[in-house]
């Protein structure tokens, strides 16, 4: 692992391609490890944001940006997925003093960044506009144009992740894009603009916005100019996104929550499972949409299994994010951890009994740190608040189940379907279970496996649409609909002689 240190970005904000001093409140960047201070930069104000509309605006109806064709514009993507590659080390370094998250992540999420550009340059040389079948004298096209200004609110966990998934394809699409990343990590999206930047795409077209939600990410939503909002975040902020975007007739996507079921059958490969359901909830320190939270274990291996579970918990390595052997880092902020801690008593007052985790780890290395020991808890039942809501930290509960349908109807009985894990030897219940369960993403026999060419998103509250894959492009365009007409006399209808 690297041992380079970097300059954290100088706090300067990216408005409509010019850096400049933010005039909004203070946001304070730290290290979770141990509360050291990263960065204290002034966040945008509106009065910020309301420049760089105009500059984007500017930008995007430019006939050096608009008339572009497909395979010129997408130079500028393939330019960016370059300048992230070669970038690397510095993005996981920035990221990891950002939010906390192990180096070995980071440098992942970095490497995943820099392929969303390159699929999303792919897609845009390769995306075909449509000759639909006539059914009269016209030829009848479907094509595609850009929607114009994009708005993109991304959160804290995965930033410049996040923030490729929606500034990639909404770039290859035509569009300006104006990004406003979480309070709690600001600096990685500056560095993704320092980079977008040097890769010469013309200026006024992104913009980086760090400030408060309620200003910033609300003048995103509400202002006119924007015609779409992508959002990744809460699914209480979601909702009220998705209301404001109604209001304005807005069409916009909801990457929210979850609280994904794991289910364990008695004939799967117990050494897989347990390494599964440990990457599933702990990696990330369990602060991942697609955690696997609630997990299932078949009644009869159930007693076995949860013992070996929480030996294997027991050696999971706590420690520096930057540490190569480290698998639990601390938490984002010290703030989050108390609230990951509250939903712990919470299970507590609900009857549940702690096995292992429940608290700080002791010793030095920890004291000045957001660490908190990987948790499991058992003896609640599915409809106790600790199973049913986002915890968002190293917390998995385990419940046993009867049978099949006794597991598909626990695992839907949730307001959230954002991702499922099965693990099983049996193909055909593998399948069955796959269709039968609420879950926009199914795992079997593996878990939190990702490929930017499959679409991901989630149903009921973990939200609405799908990013990633082919038509991750079009959702950032509008669909319109050419007859030309070939006949030779004037249309029928007419009595003109
Ligand atoms: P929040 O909903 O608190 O914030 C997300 C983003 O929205 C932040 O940039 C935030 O800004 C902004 N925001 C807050 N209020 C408003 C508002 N009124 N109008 C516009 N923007 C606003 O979520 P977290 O940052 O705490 O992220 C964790 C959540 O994200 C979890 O629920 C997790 O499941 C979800 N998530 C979902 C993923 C998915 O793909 N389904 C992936 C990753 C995370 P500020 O920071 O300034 O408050």
């Amino acid at each position: 692992m690297s041992e380079t240190t970097y300059d954290l970005p100088d706090g300067r904000l990216f408005v409509g391609g010019k850096w400049e001093t933010g005039s909004g409140a203070e946001i304070v960047s730290t290290f979770s490890h141990d509360g050291s201070e990263n960065r204290r930069l002034s966040g945008a104000s509106v009065e910020d944001g309301l420049r760089a509309i105009a500059r984007a605006k500017a930008a995007q109806s430019d006939p050096a940006w608009l008339d572009l064709l497909p395979h010129q514009r997408a130079r500028y993507l393939a330019r960016i997925a370059d300048g992230i590659e070669a970038n690397v080390d510095r993005i996981s370094y920035i990221q990891t003093r950002d939010t906390g998250k192990t180096r070995t992540e980071t440098t992942a999420l970095a490497m995943s960044a820099a392929g969303t550009f390159r699929y999303f340059a792919a897609v845009l040389e390769t995306a075909d506009e449509d000759l639909t079948a006539r059914r009269g004298d016209c030829l009848t096209l479907s094509v595609h144009e850009p929607i114009g200004l994009v708005g993109a609110i991304t959160p804290w966990n995965s930033p410049i992740a996040s923030d490729a998934q929606k500034v990639a394809p909404a770039l290859a699409a035509g569009n300006a894009v104006l990004l406003k990343p979480s309070s709690w990590s600001p600096l990685v999206s500056l560095e993704l603009a320092r980079i977008i930047e040097e890769a010469g795409l013309p200026e006024g077209l992104f913009s980086v916005l760090p400030g408060s939600g309620r200003e910033i990410g609300n003048l995103l939503v509400e202002h006119p100019d924007i015609g779409r909002i992508s959002f990744t975040g809460g699914t209480e902020t979601g909702r009220r996104i998705g209301e404001q975007a109604g209001r304005k007739l807005m069409p916009l996507s909801l990457e929210l929550g979850g609280k994904s079921p794991t289910i364990v059958f008695s004939d799967a490969d117990m050494d897989q499972a347990i390494a599964g359901v440990l990457f599933g909830i702990f990696s990330s320190s369990g602060q991942s949409c697609i955690a696997g939270s609630r997990l299932f274990v078949a009644r009869e291996i159930y007693d076995t299994f949860v013992a070996r579970l929480v030996e294997a918990t027991e050696k999971l390595v706590v420690g520096s994010p930057f540490e190569a052997a480290t698998q639990v880092a601390p938490l984002v902020t010290f703030e989050h951890r108390e609230a990951v801690e509250a939903y712990i008593a919470l299970a507590r007052e609900e009857g549940g009994r702690v096995l292992t985790g429940g608290e700080r780890p002791e010793g030095d290395a920890y004291a000045q740190g957001a660490y908190l020991k990987p948790t499991i808890i058992e003896g609640l039942t599915n409809d106790s608040r600790t199973c049913r809501e986002e915890i968002f930290g190293p917390v998995l509960v385990v419940l046993p189940f009867e049978d099949e349908a006794d597991v598909i109807a626990q695992s839907n009985d949730n307001d959230y379907g954002l991702a499922c894990g099965i693990w099983t030897k049996d193909f055909a219940r593998a399948w069955r279970l796959a269709r039968a369960i609420d879950a926009g993403t199914v795992w079997i026999n593996t878990y939190k496996q990702f490929s930017i060419s499959t679409p991901f998103g989630g149903d009921g509250a973990s939200g609405i649409g799908r990013e990633k894959g082919r038509q991750g492009m079009r959702v950032y365009q509008r669909q319109k609909a050419i007859y030309h007409g070939l006949g030779d006399g004037p249309l029928p209808w007419a009595r003109l002689s």
